[in-house]
C-alpha cells in the first residue's frame, strides 16, 4: 500500500506583489502572516502536501525560508514561459528551490486554459514547459497542475500521451496516495486557523468515515 499525503493544499502568492494581478487574482494571495500560521499547524501533519501554483516571486523570497525553517517541504508548479518575467521565479530562484529539496511541477507554459488550445499550443504548455522546467532545475519534470483547475476528457487525454506521472486540479477534498489526479484545496485571502482545521478534521478519510458509521450504528443497535 502506498502511503502519501491524502491532502493537497496549494499556496498561490504570499505578501506583495510587483506584478500586476489579474482580476480576481488577489482573492487568492495570503499574507505573510496567515501564511506562517498554515505552515505551523501543518508541522505536524505528514498527510498533508503544500504545493505552490504561478510561479510567484515569493516562492522563494517568502515561501522557502519558512518552509526551511520549520522542516517542510513542498511542490512547486512554475510557468516555463513566464521565468524571469517581473514578479516571478527566475532561472536562478528554480535552482534554489530544487537545491532545497523541494519537488518542481509544471504549471504550462504561459497560464492559459488547457481546454481551449490547439494541439500546437499544447505541445508548448503539455510537452515544452516541462522539458525546459527540467532543463533549468537539473532534473526531470514530470509532475503538472492544471491552470485555473479546469480541464476534461481531453485534457487528461492530452496529459496522458504527454507522459506526466501526475495531474494535480483544484477539486478540493481528499485525494487517494499515489493516484495519477490529486484534487487539491486552495488558501484564499480570508484564510485562518479554522480553515485549515476545517480541511484536516471535516474530510475524513474512507477509514475514519467507515468508523464513524460504525461506532453510529453500534450507538443506534444500543437504543
Ligand atoms: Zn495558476
Amino acid at each position: 500500500m502506498t502511503a502519501g499525503p491524502t491532502i493537497n493544499v496549494t499556496v498561490h502568492g504570499i505578501g506583495a506583489t510587483s506584478r500586476e494581478l489579474d482580476p480576481g487574482e488577489g482573492e487568492t494571495w495570503v499574507g505573510v502572516d496567515q501564511f506562517e500560521q498554515l505552515l505551523d499547524i501543518l508541522v505536524d501533519r505528514p498527510e498533508v502536501r503544500i504545493t505552490f501554483d504561478d510561479g510567484n516571486a515569493s516562492d522563494v523570497e517568502l515561501a522557502l525560508p519558512r518552509l526551511r525553517e520549520r522542516g517542510l517541504t513542498a511542490e512547486f508548479f512554475l510557468l516555463a514561459g513566464l521565468l524571469g518575467e517581473p514578479g516571478r521565479v527566475d532561472a536562478a530562484g528554480v535552482r534554489e528551490l530544487a537545491d532545497a529539496g523541494m519537488a518542481i511541477g509544471s504549471h504550462g507554459w504561459a497560464h492559459r486554459d488547457w481546454r481551449h488550445i490547439d494541439d500546437t499550443t499544447a505541445g508548448q504548455e503539455l510537452h515544452d514547459a516541462p522539458r525546459v522546467l527540467g532543463e533549468v532545475a537539473g532534473r526531470p519534470v514530470s509532475t503538472v497542475a492544471v491552470p485555473f483547475g479546469s480541464y476534461d476528457r481531453h485534457v487528461l487525454h492530452r496529459l496522458r500521451e504527454a507522459r506526466v506521472d501526475r495531474v494535480y486540479t483544484s477539486d478540493g477534498g481528499r485525494a487517494r496516495p499515489g493516484a495519477w489526479i490529486q484534487a487539491r484545496n486552495s488558501v484564499h485571502d480570508d484564510l485562518d486557523a479554522a480553515w485549515v482545521h476545517r480541511l484536516l478534521d471535516e474530510a475524513p478519510s474512507p477509514r475514519a468515515r467507515a468508523r464513524g458509521l460504525a461506532a453510529r450504528t453500534y450507538k443506534r443497535m444500543r437504543g
